[in-house]
């Protein structure tokens, strides 16, 4: 269901796309992510309508700069499970091409969960009473 990316370059994880991450939140994710025993606040900021992962010192709280791993991986948004797939409004679902393993996703991965992601920022816009498509 989910996009599967060989994330390791170089001996270690890449995890750039957990710098500076805007990434949203549904509801669902919250939820998983409380039911781990994380308050709200430690995870959870608000930016254009959405509320989204926080970045400390610049990178997503769940982020292990050492490994570069995920310490959240099997319980992540869904937003990270779908990336690098991203939506543009001039250009509709695309690979982000700051993702260094960009051109190893196969475009019967990009077909299969194009709806998906779509499905995801629908649900996005119903929670949060926000315009995103
Ligand atoms: S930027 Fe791409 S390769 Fe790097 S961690 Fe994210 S999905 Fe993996
Ligand atoms: S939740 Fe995990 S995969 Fe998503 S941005 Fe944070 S560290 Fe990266």
């Amino acid at each position: 269901m989910w996009l599967r990316v060989d994330c390791r370059l170089n001996n270690r994880y890449c995890g750039r796309c957990c710098y500076k991450t805007e990434m949203p939140l549904s509801s669902e994710d919250i939820k998983r992510i409380e039911d781990l025993g994380y308050p709200r606040d430690h995870f959870l900021i608000w930016r254009k309508g959405l509320p989204r992962l926080r970045n400390t010192d610049g990178h997503c709280v769940f982020l292990d700069v050492t490994s570069g791993k995920c310490t959240i991986y099997p319980h992540r948004p869904e937003g990270c499970r779908l990336y690098p797939l991203i939506y543009m409004r001039a250009r509709g679902v695309m690979v982000d091409p700051l993702c260094p393993k960009a051109n190893s996703i196969p475009i019967s991965d990009v077909r299969r969960l194009a709806p998906v992601l779509i499905k995801l920022i629908r649900k996005l816009e119903e929670e949060y009473c926000v315009k995103l498509l």
